[in-house]
C-alpha cells in the first residue's frame, strides 16, 4: 500500500496520466470513484471496470483495504491513488462518484472532526472539480439524513430528525450539509449531480471488525461468540444487498439530467434487530447466545426506505432477498477467517 501514488497537497496535479487514452467513441468513460477501497466502493470499481470504463480509485485508506482490490489492481484501465479528499485535486475525469467517508457508527466517530472534514470539504472539492470540467457527480448520502424518523417509512420529502449535537452529528449533519452543497452547486453553477440517500447495505467486503450489526452478528456466530444485540433488539433497519445498491447507483447516474435525487436506494423489507441475529444463528447453525449491551446513544428506533420515487424514475428495486444475500455473506466471512487463521498459524 505504501508503494501507491499521491496527490500532494494543492493543486494535485494529474493523479489520472497513468491510465490509458481514453476512447473517444463515447461509450466508455474515465471514472473517479472516492473512498474506492472501501466496501461499497471496491463493488462499485468492479462494476465500472467490468462494463469497460477507466476507473481511477481515490482513497486515504482510513477504512478502506487495498486487499478489496487486489483482484482488479493488475486490470490496464484501473489505478488507486492514495489521497484525502478534504483536500483539493485536479483530475481528468468524465464523472465522479463521491463514496469517501466513514459509514459505520464506530469508524466515523473515532475522529468527528475529520469525517466532518471528510463529509464537508470533500463535496466542496469534488463538486469543485466537477463545476470546473463540466462533469456530472454522485453523492453517496444516506438515511441518516433522517436521524430518528418520525415519519414511517421515510419518503424522500421528509425532512427529518437529526440531534445536531450528539455522536451521530459528525456523520448526520455532515452528510445534510454535503447534500446542500450539492444542490446549491446544481443551481448556482448548473452541476449536474445525483443524490442517492443509501439505506443498510451488507455483503462481502464489509470489515470484520467495522462495528456493523451484520458483519457483527456473522463474525460473532462463525466464531461461537456471544452475539450482541443494543438494547432490547426491538429497533427496526432494512437491509439492501451491495449487487442491488450498485444496480441503483448505475441507473441512478445514467438517469436523464433532470433527475437530481435525491432518491432513496434501500431494501423495502423491514426487520428487527433481534430478527436478524436470529436469522444468522439460524444461517449458519451456531451456537452462540444472544447478549444484551446498552443501546448507543441517540440510535435510531425505526428504518425503512420508501422506495416508490427509484421505482418509477429509475425502475429500480432490491431482487436480492435477506436470506440470499446473508448466505452470500456468511460464506465470504467464512472463507476470511479461515484464511486470516491460517495466516497467524503460518507466522507463529
Ligand atoms: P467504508 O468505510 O467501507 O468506505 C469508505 C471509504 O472512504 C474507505 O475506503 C475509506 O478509506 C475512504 N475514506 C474515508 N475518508 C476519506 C477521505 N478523507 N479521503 C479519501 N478517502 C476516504 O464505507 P462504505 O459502507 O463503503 O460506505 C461508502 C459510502 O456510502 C460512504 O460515503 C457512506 O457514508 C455511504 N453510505 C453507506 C451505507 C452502508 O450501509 N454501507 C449507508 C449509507 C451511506
Ligand atoms: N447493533 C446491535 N449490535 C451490534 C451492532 C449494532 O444491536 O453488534 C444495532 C445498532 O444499535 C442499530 C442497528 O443494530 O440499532 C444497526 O446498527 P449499524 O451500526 O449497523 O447501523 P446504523 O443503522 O445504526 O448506522
Amino acid at each position: 500500500m505504501n508503494s501507491l501514488p499521491e496527490i500532494h497537497g494543492r493543486p494535485a496535479g494529474d493523479a489520472s496520466s497513468g491510465l490509458r487514452l481514453l476512447r473517444q467513441d463515447g461509450a466508455a468513460r474515465r471514472i473517479l470513484v472516492t473512498g474506492g477501497a472501501g466496501f461499497l466502493g471496491s463493488h462499485l470499481c468492479e462494476r465500472l471496470l467490468g462494463q469497460g470504463h477507466e476507473v481511477l480509485c481515490v482513497d486515504n485508506f482510513t477504512t478502506g483495504r487495498i486487499r478489496n482490490l487486489d483482484h482488479l489492481r493488475r486490470r490496464p484501465n484501473f489505478k488507486v491513488v492514495r489521497h484525502d479528499v478534504s483536500l483539493p485535486l485536479t483530475i481528468d475525469v468524465d464523472e465522479i462518484y463521491n463514496l469517501a467517508c466513514p459509514a459505520s457508527p464506530p469508524d466515523y466517530q473515532a475522529d468527528p472532526i475529520q469525517t466532518m472534514r471528510t463529509s464537508v470539504l470533500g463535496a466542496l472539492n469534488l463538486l469543485e472539480l466537477a463545476k470546473t470540467r463540466g462533469i456530472k457527480i454522485f453523492q453517496a448520502s444516506t438515511s441518516e439524513i433522517y436521524g430518528d424518523p418520525h415519519v414511517h417509512p421515510q419518503p424522500e420529502s421528509y425532512w427529518g430528525n437529526v440531534n445536531p449535537v450528539g455522536p451521530r452529528s459528525c456523520y448526520d449533519e455532515g452528510k445534510r450539509c454535503a447534500e446542500t452543497m450539492f444542490f446549491d452547486f446544481h443551481q448556482q453553477h448548473r452541476v449536474e449531480i445525483k443524490v442517492a440517500r443509501i439505506f443498510n447495505t451488507y455483503g462481502p467486503r464489509m470489515r470484520p471488525d467495522d462495528g456493523r450489526v451484520v458483519s457483527n452478528f456473522i463474525v460473532q456466530a462463525l466464531k461461537g461468540n456471544d452475539i450482541t444485540i443494543y438494547g432490547d433488539g426491538s429497533q427496526t433497519r432494512s437491509f439492501c444487498f451491495v449487487d442491488d445498491l450498485i444496480d441503483g447507483f448505475v441507473r441512478l447516474m445514467a438517469s436523464p439530467p433532470s433527475f437530481t435525487g435525491p432518491v432513496n436506494l434501500g431494501n423495502p423489507e423491514e426487520f428487527t434487530v433481534r430478527e436478524l441475529a436470529e436469522r444468522v444463528i439460524a444461517l449458519t447453525g451456531s451456537r452462540s447466545r444472544i447478549v444484551h449491551r446498552p443501546l448507543p446513544v441517540d440510535d435510531p428506533r425505526q428504518r425503512r426506505p420508501d422506495i416508490s420515487l427509484a421505482m418509477g424514475e429509475l425502475d429500480w428495486q432490491p431482487k436480492i432477498p435477506l436470506s440470499d444475500g446473508l448466505a452470500q455473506t456468511i460464506a465470504y466471512f467464512d472463507r476470511l477467517l479461515i484464511s486470516e487463521s491460517q495466516e497467524l498459524a503460518e507466522t507463529a
